[in-house]
């Protein structure tokens, strides 16, 4: 049976080591078969068995081998789309719960690291820069929104202060979130998995679900086992392939890239990012970074739309992290991964149950790791029969992209184009 590996990674070469877990060889039954282990899924898992479900976890692969145990580590509010835009797509009450619901996601993560003492070196947190007048215009707004959410740990910061917290000097301003913040992206992951089998789960790696079988009483194939379930919740994201037809219909994996730097030192990490923060630019399509527990530099930005594989990922990112520090061209780039988001059209996440018993979320575009967390609870919440924040979420529209699956690729490339040319251009 195929044995699929994580990535070459520095998140996979600086785990915390893990138990082995066997691949699915038998047929179970349980309440609840969840369909991938990344955030999304292990948050529903742990929601739910906090509730008194009993649990199956089926990962194709391994453990947050998907965006989880890859991405930038950036713990960002909100959505992919901000408040704003919801407010203007769906009516007040809606946008008032979603609104509410767009700061919970960071507390969850803080709250598992706490109560189940995950060794994921959080720190707090995040700066969104400014490289324009407009973009600085718009951070302002941003904050008087966040604000009417009761979201409140906001400081706006001139040109002089914000090169306080980041020495670069792109930057016109920016504002600092100090409940953004930063984590090993796959140790949380890794934690959360062992979370779930402390309360009795059950996760089999190596597992990928091949076919459900619908109706009142579902079945989950792998190639070798299936599991019996009540409920299902498919969390299997830019991954899933064409597991569920319905899904991929309305959405596009995208691949972006990631390089690690060695080891700083103390001295150079201090004086790139003095307080440790986290930092995204405002461009569409964003650059970010931040420093790591052992202080080497992760820089990410870059989107390859279809998530083809890029040959040489450094030639890709190195150049843009060049542009932000030009004092690190004499240090070396130790790791270089891609690794796929979900991009929908409204960038949007996509919400909602399928029949009466198979539940899913997908397609945070990128911005997922506060969002993924905040939807396990929901789902969770919808299958103990309180879905008042999953209808939230379910009624958000959805849309096939423009020119389906052959087309797709083509028409979000030029979409893209527009928008960086706009950010080059500030208007
Ligand atoms: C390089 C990169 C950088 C990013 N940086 C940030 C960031 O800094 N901040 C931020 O907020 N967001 C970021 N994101 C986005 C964020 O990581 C994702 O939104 C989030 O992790 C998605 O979690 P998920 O659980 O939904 O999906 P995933 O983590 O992709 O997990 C899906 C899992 O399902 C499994 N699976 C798929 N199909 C099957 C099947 N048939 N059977 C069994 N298992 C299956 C996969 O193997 C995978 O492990 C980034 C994404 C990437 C790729």
């Amino acid at each position: 049976m195929a044995n699929t590996p994580y990535p070459q990674s520095y998140y996979a070469a600086s785990a915390n080591p893990v138990p082995p877990r066997p691949a699915l060889q038998e047929e179970v039954q349980t309440d609840v078969c969840v369909i991938g282990a990344g955030y999304t899924g292990l948050s529903s898992a742990l929601f739910l068995l906090e509730a008194g479900f009993s649990v199956t976890v089926l990962e194709a692969a391994k453990v947050g081998f998907g965006a989880s145990g890859r991405n930038g580590g950036q713990i960002v509010n909100s959505y992919s789309r901000d408040i704003d835009v919801i407010e203007r797509t769906v009516g007040p009450k809606q946008a008032q719960l979603l609104g509410q619901m767009a700061f919970e996601g960071g507390r969850i993560i803080r709250e598992r690291v706490a109560k189940y003492n995950i060794q994921c070196d959080l720190k707090d947190g995040g700066v969104f820069a400014a490289l324009t007048s407009k973009q600085m215009g718009h951070l302002e707004s941003q904050k008087r929104l966040w604000e009417r959410y009761g979201h409140t740990q906001l400081e706006l910061m001139d040109q002089k202060r914000i090169r306080e917290v980041v020495d670069c000097d792109q930057y016109l301003g920016g504002m600092l979130d100090m409940s953004g913040g930063h984590i090993h992206p796959l140790n949380l992951a890794l934690g959360e998995a062992a979370a779930v089998e402390s309360l009795g789960g059950k996760i089999y790696e190596q597992s990928p679900a091949v076919r459900i079988e619908r109706g009142a009483n579902p079945v989950v194939h792998t190639p070798q086992g299936k599991v019996r379930a009540k409920f299902i919740i498919v969390a299997g994201n830019a991954y899933l392939g064409n597991l569920v037809p319905e899904l991929a219909s309305k959405s596009m994996p995208c691949g972006t890239q990631v390089i690690t730097t060695e080891p700083l030192g103390d001295d150079l990490a201090r004086q790139l990012l003095p307080q440790d923060y986290c930092v995204e630019d405002c461009n569409y399509l964003l650059d970010y970074y931040r420093l790591t527990g052992d202080k080497r530099l992760i820089f990410g930005g870059g989107v390859v739309y279809g998530a083809r594989d890029p040959a040489n990922i450094e030639a890709i990112i190195r150049p843009k992290m060049l542009k932000a520090f030009p004092q690190l061209k004499d240090v070396k780039i130790d790791y270089a991964w891609t690794g796929n988001f979900l991009l929908t059209l409204s960038r949007l996440p996509q919400v909602g149950r399928l029949g009466d018993n198979i539940y899913y979320s997908q397609g945070c575009s990128g911005h997922g790791v506060t969002y993924t967390h905040l939807a396990g609870k929901v789902l969770a919440e919808a299958l103990r029969g309180q879905a008042e924040r999953f209808d939230a979420f379910a009624e958000l529209p959805h849309y096939p992209f423009p020119g389906g699956q052959l087309l797709r690729v083509p028409f979000s490339a030029l979409g893209a184009w527009y928008y960086t040319l706009r950010d080059r251009l500030g208007f």
